[in-house]
């Protein structure tokens, strides 16, 4: 099969590799239609994120048909459509029971992510293994479109839970900084969840338009979001802050938007170690940080089911597609934001 493989910082390489088999009876194999790009596959891409092999298959985001399931697998058969969430997950150990998906202590894995021959081969191929198929893999509904489908194991659900951390409810000020299509998303849900107001903060024309298109009052820099807020609001700033970028500037910004009270919660992945506030700046604005993986598969079905009932438009994200032959131009595309790149998935 061909599949788009790390090969070294800022490299990727169509490759050809043999087809995945089935390894364990809990395993299902999926012929991919729709791969994502996504922007937590810039990490490794970036070398922001260290460790990745030489040679794993990218991506976490895959809308297929099953073609093969081990003797365990009992909820699929051969000739479903189905989705999956970045992670695989067991469905039994108390982390899954609780909701906690993508902290799964039963075997679960992140696609698209092997160290020192360990871990699990990505979706951005014509095929892949799935482990622990029955607990990870979504049945996609009918007349879903792969556009759609492609969205419920990461994307959509990721901004969602963002306004589940935030607590983001009707009347609601809320500041997204950052948007990309989890950012924008969430901009989609906090005004769908009733938010009076949302400011965007997000530095590319295209993304910022965009923003504003789903309704958010948009600024480039963090001086334009403050005076934008100032003229907005009565109160000492935002209600909560959700943050999708994980650089020390967004969270300095979202701590100083927030209002005394207010919720931040972050999304972005963190690389480095230390906050740009202070125990006792947490303290003295008497705020509740929140952050964490998003347990996708826990949400999926009830995320796809709010989207139809609130009648999200969706046919936004997707603006770029690529051939499976095109792995490093579509991620010189995706990662430079170019020609209004938003989001860009390889169709096979
Ligand atoms: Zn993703
Ligand atoms: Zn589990």
């Amino acid at each position: 099969m061909k599949a788009v493989c790390f090969s070294g910082v800022m490299k990727v390489e169509t490759c050809q590799l043999p087809d995945p088999q089935l390894e364990t009876p809990s395993d299902a194999i999926i012929r991919i239609t729709t791969a994502g790009l996504c922007g937590s596959d810039l990490h490794p891409y970036y070398g922001r994120e260290k460790g990745i092999d030489l040679g794993t298959v990218m991506g976490h985001e895959f809308v297929g048909e099953v073609i093969a399931v081990g003797a365990e697998v009992s909820n699929y058969q051969v000739g479903d459509r189905v989705c999956a969430p970045f992670t695989t997950n067991c469905g039994n150990c108390p982390a899954c029971q609780s909701g906690l998906t993508a902290r799964c202590t039963g075997g679960g894995q992140l696609f698209g992510w092997r160290e020192g021959g360990i871990g699990l081969h990505g979706g951005q191929a014509e095929r892949v293994r799935v482990p622990l198929a029955d607990a990870t893999l979504m049945r996609i509904p009918d007349g879903l479109t792969d556009d759609v489908a492609i969205l419920l194991g990461d994307n959509l659900t990721t901004a969602y839970f963002a306004t589940d951390l935030a607590a983001v409810s009707p009347d609601q000020t809320v500041a997204v900084i950052g948007c990309g299509t989890v950012g924008l998303l969430a901009i989609q849900w906090c005004l769908s969840r009733g938010a009076k107001t949302v400011f965007a903060l997000e530095p590319n024309p295209h993304r910022r338009e965009m923003a504003a298109h789903l309704g958010a009052l948009t600024a480039s820099t963090h001086q334009q979001l403050c005076s934008l807020m100032r003229q907005h609001t009565t109160n000492l700033g935002v209600d909560s802050v959700l943050e999708f970028v994980g650089l020390p500037d967004a969270q300095r910004t979202a701590y100083e938007v927030l209002r005394p009270g207010g919720t931040l919660a972050t999304i972005g992945c963190h690389c480095t170690p230390n906050f740009t506030f202070s125990p006792a700046d947490a303290y003295d604005k008497n705020l509740t940080y929140r952050t964490g993986r998003c347990p996708a598969r826990f949400y999926m079905e009830s995320v796809h089911r709010e989207s139809v009932e609130r009648d999200l438009d969706l046919s936004w994200c997707v603006t770029h597609r690529f051939t499976i032959d095109q792995g490093q131009h579509a991620y010189d595309i995706f990662a430079n934001r170019q020609d209004g790149c938003i989001k860009a998935v390889f169709t096979l």
